[in-house]
């Protein structure tokens, strides 16, 4: 009802203003040059239910570029383009409890395989499985897919991508190494390159809401019910959200918050609220994505206003999985 949209839209309104005061506790990225330009006061909120409610507050129409959320989009597509268990065969979904950009893992004998695609020597791993010859072959699907959850083609910043591709030798320092342990299914420049171009793309809270409540409704679309993410592909997602999507943190976002999220350096998070049925006169019982801006970022990479806003949120409105 119209009351209980202002009751939501006042709630969310104070709680974002509340919070924003704590993107002092945190700064933002700045080993990718351009990522330090974000002002670090922003915080904005997009909360997109089933049926349709809404709430979007602060700093909504801010774009800034998915970083690693991409990671969960790329092993998406990696899924259904080569299929689960050919994906599952060439990275693992163990947490690693080491940062995103750790290459520890890779030296404890014997490894197999990366041990998730949330981190970047996984991730890089899902990006070299991608069909295709060139970068723009092999993004192709991963704009397809993105397009037809966000209804529009969201476009490349390309001034992020050579940012990030000026300042990469961590990357590249992995990718060498993945490539001698013979992970890598194609050329090391071009998975790099795509892989820096998919963690520049642009995007708002609204779209990381979009796909997150697709992903809350097992891969369907919220609107029509047909399938744009098979419900196998979007429940391992889901999982690998829960157990490794906001970096070494994960453990503790999945004790006080409780939802299937992943966080990218610029400040982005997006969340998946399955539907439950413990509290009927809770909002958003259907399920709902939920999309965060704030690019100050606490010590885990993660934004840090953003989390103790969604921490409030979740645990006021029950969202938790558990
Ligand atoms: N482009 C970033 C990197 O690989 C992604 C990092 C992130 O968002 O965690 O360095």
């Amino acid at each position: 009802t119209g009351e209980t949209q202002e009751w939501l839209q006042q709630y969310v309104d104070d709680w974002v203003s509340f919070y924003r005061k704590h993107t002092n506790d945190g700064s933002v990225a700045s080993y990718i040059p351009i990522l330090q330009e974000a002002d670090p006061n922003d915080l904005g909120i997009t909360i997109i239910g089933k049926n349709g409610v809404s709430v979007r507050s602060g700093d909504t129409h801010r774009p800034f570029t998915l970083q690693s959320i991409s990671k969960a989009i790329t092993f998406i597509v990696a899924c259904m383009e080569r299929g689960v268990s050919y994906m599952l065969n060439r990275v693992d979904v163990e947490p690693t409890g080491e940062a995103f950009n750790s290459i520890m893992h890779l030296e404890m004998k014997p490894v197999k395989k990366p041990l998730n695609p949330f981190n970047n020597a996984g991730a890089i791993t899902v990006t070299s499985s991608l069909p295709g010859e060139t970068s723009a072959e092999r993004l192709e699907p991963v704009f397809q897919l993105l397009e037809r959850m966000l209804g529009y083609r969201p476009r490349l910043n390309v001034d992020v991508y050579e940012s990030e591709r000026d300042s990469s030798t961590r990357n590249r320092a992995i990718g060498y190494y993945l490539l001698e342990m013979d992970f890598l299914e194609s050329d090391l420049d071009v998975t790099l390159e795509t892989y820096f171009k998919q963690c520049s793309i642009d995007v708002t809270i609204d779209d990381l809401a979009r796909l997150g409540m697709v992903l809350a409704n097992d891969g369907m679309d919220p609107k029509t019910g047909g399938e744009i993410i098979p419900r196998q592909v979007a429940r391992i997602a889901k999982v690998l959200m829960l157990t490794c999507g906001m970096y070494d943190a994960s453990g503790k976002f999945a004790t006080y918050v409780g939802i299937p999220a992943k966080s990218g350096v610029s400040g982005g998070i997006l969340a998946a609220v399955p539907p439950r049925v413990r509290d009927e006169t809770m909002p958003f019982t259907d399920g709902c994505g939920i999309g965060v801006y704030g690019p100050a970022l606490g010590e885990k990479g993660n934004s840090i206003a953003g989390i103790r806003l969604l921490r409030h949120i979740a645990t006021q409105w029950d969202l938790s999985i558990f």
